[in-house]
């Protein structure tokens, strides 16, 4: 008998979660295993409806995996006992707002829901998505007593994906031609996608791309830009993209990485590369598939790449002290 999954999602009536849910539900991420879905949102009536609403379209689809849907409004109840937290949930950024703003709005959300997962849950792991999702994680991470850093990450696989997208476009190949693309750093404009470990093919990017300029500024801004490319042509988010990615990072952490192999994303720092141990940085990532993980170590940085990684580590830090009231 395959061992059942209890997964709890924050922010289940928004839009990412409308194209999260079912995809957990279905056997793709978890395989044959029965899953137990707990789908956490306000304490508003309508947030609570619409909640309902979804889980009655999950009911609805008869999958062979789906073992239960409920519904909560409270973090404790909905904590209790899971294997994954997918913490999705936060305040959209507003017109006109400073990250500082939007940082110090969502950080006491993400205070309460690590203490609510550290009364909870035992054996769990957790993918932080609101935004600014790294110091989101480094917050519930600080106040979950009990409960290891390392089980504490923050997505950067759509930036990742993002990616290799644009450099198999470039290169006019398929997408499973571009392997070992890293996202370094904050998910956030100061990322660094970084080409120079990248493969085309087998080959280092740099033989098949060769046009230098377009690697260091336009692949890169490209990347960096993509959410506000998507809002400004959809005039929406970019919200099923962002459920495929937090798909991608779960199987990822679920499955053993491929011998020479890695995925990126933001987990604790160690001190690795130079970056500050503590802070929730976007690595390459490998995977035991056990429940473990180790920053993959020996990448070679250029120096112009070097910087590139401490400006936005910098930037990680400045996120830390503005919440440094909130760090448990
Ligand atoms: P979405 O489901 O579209 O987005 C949720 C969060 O994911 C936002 O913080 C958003 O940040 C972030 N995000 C990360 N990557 C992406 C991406 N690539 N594209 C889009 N968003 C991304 O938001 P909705 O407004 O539709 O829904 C939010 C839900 O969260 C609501 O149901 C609300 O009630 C709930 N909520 C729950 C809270 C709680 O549980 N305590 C607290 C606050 C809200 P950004 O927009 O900055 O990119």
């Amino acid at each position: 008998m395959t061992k059942p999954v209890t997964v709890a999602i924050t922010g289940a009536a928004g839009q990412i979660c409308y194209s999260l849910l079912f995809r957990l539900a279905s056997g793709e991420t978890f395989g044959d295993r029965p899953v137990h879905l707990r789908l956490l949102d306000l304490p508003i009536a309508a947030v609570q409806q619409a909640c309902e609403g979804v889980a009655m379209e999950l009911r609805d689809c008869g999958y062979a995996t789906l073992a239960s849907v409920t519904v909560h409004s409270d973090p404790f109840e909905a904590f209790d006992g899971i294997n994954w937290a997918l913490l999705v949930g936060a305040k959209p950024r507003g017109a006109g707002m400073l990250r500082k703003d939007l940082i110090l709005e969502n950080g006491p959300i993400f205070t309460a829901q690590g203490q609510a997962i550290a009364r909870g849950a035992a054996d769990v792991r957790v993918l932080v998505v609101g935004n600014p999702c790294n110091t989101n994680a480094l917050i519930a991470a600080s106040n979950c007593t009990g409960v290891p850093n390392e089980r504490f990450t923050a997505m950067t696989r759509l930036d990742q994906n993002r990616a290799v997208a644009q450099l198999a476009m470039k290169a006019g190949v398929p997408n499973a031609d571009v392997t070992g693309v890293t996202i370094w750093g904050n998910h956030s404009a100061t990322q660094y996608p970084d080409f120079e470990n990248a493969r085309i093919g087998g080959k280092p990017v740099t033989e098949v791309i060769t046009d230098l300029d377009w690697l260091q500024n336009a692949f890169i801004s490209t990347v960096q830009q993509r959410g506000k490319a998507i809002i400004d042509a959809r005039g929406k988010s970019s919200a099923a993209s962002a459920a495929n990615a937090a798909i991608d990072h779960v199987k990822s952490f679920e499955a053993a990485t491929a011998p020479g192999q890695w995925f990126s994303a933001a987990v604790v720092s160690d001190g690795s590369y130079g970056v500050p141990a503590g802070l929730i940085c976007s690595f390459p990532v490998s995977s035991d598939g056990k429940g473990g993980f180790s920053i993959v170590q020996g990448l070679e940085m250029s120096d112009w790449a070097k910087a590139k990684l401490a400006a936005t580590v910098a930037e990680l830090q400045e996120e830390r002290e503005v919440v440094g009231h909130l760090l448990g």
